[in-house]
């Protein structure tokens, strides 16, 4: 019986909001507050008509600490669930410090200025977190998050070593628009036009961007162009399974994406540093976000489906094993339910998971936390029973 306080009222907060809507023991009272009130009040009327449940609603500037630490301390919640941007992690958690309630979120911190995200910034906090004595929780989306639980899984049912670690992200879906980005564009974008980097004993290993390339199989979706990334998860997965020898991230794109993309650089757009304009200074890449579609709005269209898994290969009991264990996800589904698009939804629903795992104290402790380090069992079994159901395939082949 909790009080959960929202940060951000974009796609991801959206399906977090229905689906602890749809538990009113687990999740008692719900306060989404975001910059933009009104996107707030649109999910609350939409939770009011399905569920017939009254969702507080307030503004806020995730950036200001003292106007977040006053709307804590009125509402008082048990936890404070970020699904506003990774620039704002560090001003929540602070927050959250000083008003002694736990913390989660789905993507790690991101300086504006620099398009860097680490863990380090906010595993800073973890002498802090644990003298306070609340709890972090990082990265509880699906990519991060659920990748972490499933390698979890791994190396608690089916392996002694886990020495090679693949994730594989695809969307196999359309929105029917020329070009769109599925989360938030400026987070999405500044992610995909880094350097590429992977882990190899014991080494970080960088790429140009999209330098590697695999045609990897998705299933029910079939053969696509995958490309090596770096992704955030893997800063985590090698710290704490140091039995891994190599870790990538592998991510889809289209043909027609990638050459939107790279005019889009090729003409600027993607700068991160401010220009004058009309003597008003602006981020480019700030001002595309502006005019490109809304992710949160690509749902009613979006056909096909997004299918992400972790490919692993490593030894159990001396022998050589392997192992896949994936998610599809149903864009058409999850707009149907929800009102948004599979990508949102597959980050909303583990987000929601993660929260009921705090409040239930079945993940508990003192300090900061990769969703990796908790028991994956009981996680595993929500994410079946609330819209994200999961497979499995033991020696199969690989195809990495
Ligand atoms: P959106 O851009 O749709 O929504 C972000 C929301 O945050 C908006 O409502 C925005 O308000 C609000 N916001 C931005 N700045 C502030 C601020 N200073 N104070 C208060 N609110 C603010 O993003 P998504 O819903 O697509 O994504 C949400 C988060 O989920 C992102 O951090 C993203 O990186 C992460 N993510 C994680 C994934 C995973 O698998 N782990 C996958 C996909 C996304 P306004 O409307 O006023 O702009």
């Amino acid at each position: 019986m909790s009080k959960v306080l929202i940060i951000g009222a974009g796609g991801v907060a959206r399906v977090a909001a229905f689906k602890m809507a749809s538990q009113k023991r687990t999740f008692k009272e719900i306060m989404i507050a975001s910059r933009t009130k009104s996107k707030c009040v649109v999910i609350a009327k939409d939770i009011e008509k399905k569920y017939n449940r009254k969702i507080k609603t307030r503004a806020i500037d995730a950036e200001d600490i003292p106007a977040l630490v006053k709307l804590i301390k009125s509402f008082k919640p048990d936890l404070v669930v970020h699904l506003a941007l990774p620039y704002q992690d560090l001003t929540i958690m602070e927050a959250c410090l000083q008003t002694k309630t736990n913390y989660l979120d789905t993507a790690n911190y991101e300086p504006k200025d620099e398009a860097k995200f680490e863990y380090s910034w906010q595993w800073a906090y973890q002498e802090r977190f644990n003298e306070a004595g609340i709890m972090a929780v990082l990265g509880c989306g699906f990519d991060p998050g659920v990748t972490g639980v499933f390698t979890k899984y791994a190396a608690k049912h089916y392996f002694d070593e886990i020495q090679y670690l693949d994730i594989v992200d695809c969307n196999g879906g359309d929105h029917g628009k020329a070009f769109a980005t599925n989360f938030n564009p400026e987070i999405n974008i500044r992610e995909i036009t880094q350097n590429g980097r992977y882990y190899k004993n014991g080494k970080w290993i960088e790429t140009e961007p999209f330098e590697i390339k695999k045609k990897l199989t998705y299933p029910n979706i079939g053969k696509r162009d995958s490309y090596l990334l770096y992704h955030e998860e893997l800063e985590s997965l090698v710290k704490n399974f140091p039995t891994i020898k190599q870790a990538r991230f592998w991510m889809t794109f289209g043909q027609e994406y990638l050459t939107h993309l790279r005019v889009i650089e090729n003409i600027g757009m993607s700068r991160i540093d401010p220009i004058k304009y009309k003597g008003v200074e602006i981020v480019p890449l700030q001002f595309l976000k502006e005019v490109l579609p809304d992710p949160g709005e690509l749902g009613e269209n979006y056909s096909g489906e997004t299918s992400i898994g972790c490919r692993i290969k490593g030894k159990k009991d001396g022998k050589k094993k392997t192992y896949y264990i994936w998610n599809n996800c149903s864009h058409q589904s999850a707009y149907d339910e929800t009102g948004a698009q599979g990508v949102s939804y597959t980050t909303g629903v583990p987000a929601m998971i993660g929260a009921k795992m705090i409040l239930q104290k079945k993940w508990k402790g003192k300090g900061v936390y990769n969703v990796e380090e908790f028991n994956p069992d009981p996680f595993l079994n929500d994410l079946t029973k609330y819209g994200l159901p999961w497979q499995e395939k033991i020696n199969g082949k690989l195809e990495l």
